[in-house]
């Protein structure tokens, strides 16, 4: 296999470029990207998670093969198994949670980035809340833009931190899963958020939390490296760090299960030490978990029960989804004071929610 191009990269969250080395690891998840090993390493100065070096952005199409599940997930139409639909039900209890904090009556305005093939925003529009929500989406693959397309999304072509053609303060709700931690420029990304939030709108950023105890027991074979795909891993602290940075604040932090993780770091794991086993393939099947059958099921509910546990346990998880809110008005804005408390911990009477959870889930 041919070695891909890669790239030195600063902290995207400080400039920095000194680091300390956390852990090191290799792609599992398909046989057609690399073969190499990339490292993740800690920012000296702002504590953020980088894959450094990364590959070069040009490398992209060969990181994201035509296989990549996210692409193929409208694969078949027949009627969706219980894992599907208990995951669509998580997911429009979600939407509906959402759109009541904004507070706001009248239509709201979500725009789902990296949207794929608009699986997510099908699953919004049929929710109770369906018929107030105007859906658009942003997608760098083109095929996938269009399935959203012919699905009745608004969709632009694109990659979400460098798109001219989504207009400023125009969003009630920008939801992106799972998406930061994959692009070059995470602040320009989050920043570019924040200008298309209306004020008062929210952003909601889904991403892998590295400080967690599965993560810092598993290092190079935890599922959320997703070797080489994953360029930025943040914990709850470089997060704060961010929403300061770009002008929002936390209102709500919620560790979520993440069972397809447990999945991928089964596989990476098995396949590490015992390189002649077949069986974790089929056990743990890293791309097919993503289609419906029993045993898909099983883990998957298996993993979540794990996860609530550790939750309970260890007060987090390697999963969690973060909102961020565009003050009102500027006199509502976060002062430099606190931007420092919001990286040092929560301050007293700071009215950030800590998310419960009573449902089981999917995420990826
Ligand atoms: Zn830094």
């Amino acid at each position: 296999m041919k070695p891909i191009r890669t790239v030195q990269v600063p902290c995207p969250q400080c400039e920095a470029t000194e680091s300390r080395p956390l852990w090191s690891g290799r792609e599992h998840e398909y046989e057609n990207t690399t073969d190499e090993s990339f490292d993740f390493v800690r920012c000296r100065d702002c504590g953020l998670v980088r894959l450094d070096p990364r590959p070069e952005v040009s490398e992209l199409s060969r990181i994201y093969p035509p296989n990549y599940y996210a692409y193929n997930l409208h694969a078949d139409d027949k009627r969706p198994s219980l894992t599907d639909r208990m995951k669509i039900r998580l997911y429009q209890r979600r939407i509906e949670n959402l759109v009541g904090r904004l507070g706001t009556s009248g239509k709201v305005r979500v725009l789902d980035v990296g949207c794929a093939d608009g699986r997510l925003l099908d699953w919004y529009r049929e929710s109770p809340v369906g018929d107030r929500l105007e859906t658009h989406g942003i997608e760098m693959d083109a095929h996938a833009a269009q399935v959203a397309r012919r699905r009745g999304h608004r969709v632009v072509t694109g990659r979400f931190e460098i798109d001219k053609e989504l207009e400023a303060e125009s969003f009630d709700l920008i939801l992106a899963a799972h998406v930061i931690e994959h692009v070059d420029a995470p602040t320009t990304f989050a920043r570019r958020a924040a200008e298309l939030l209306a004020p008062g709108g929210l952003f909601v950023v889904a991403t892998p939390n590295w400080d967690s105890v599965d993560a810092r027991c598993l290092r190079g074979n935890w599922g959320g490296n997703h070797f080489p795909r994953h360029w930025t891993l943040y914990d709850e602290r470089t997060m704060r760090d961010l929403a300061g940075r770009i002008g929002l604040e936390v209102s709500r932090l919620e560790y979520q299960p993440n069972p397809i993780f447990w999945v991928w770091s089964c596989h990476s794991w098995l396949r590490d030490h015992l390189p002649e086993a077949s069986w974790p393939e089929s056990v743990f099947p890293p791309v097919g978990i993503f289609r419906s059958s029993t045993q898909s099921f099983i883990l998957l509910t298996a993993f979540t029960v794990l996860d609530s546990l550790l939750r309970r346990l260890t007060g987090r998880t390697a999963s969690m989804a973060v909102e961020l809110r565009r003050p009102r008005s500027a006199q509502e804005r976060p002062t430099p004071g606190d931007r420092r408390r919001a990286v040092e911990g929560r301050a007293p009477g700071d009215p950030l929610q800590r998310g419960t959870w009573s449902t089981r889930g999917t995420e990826h």
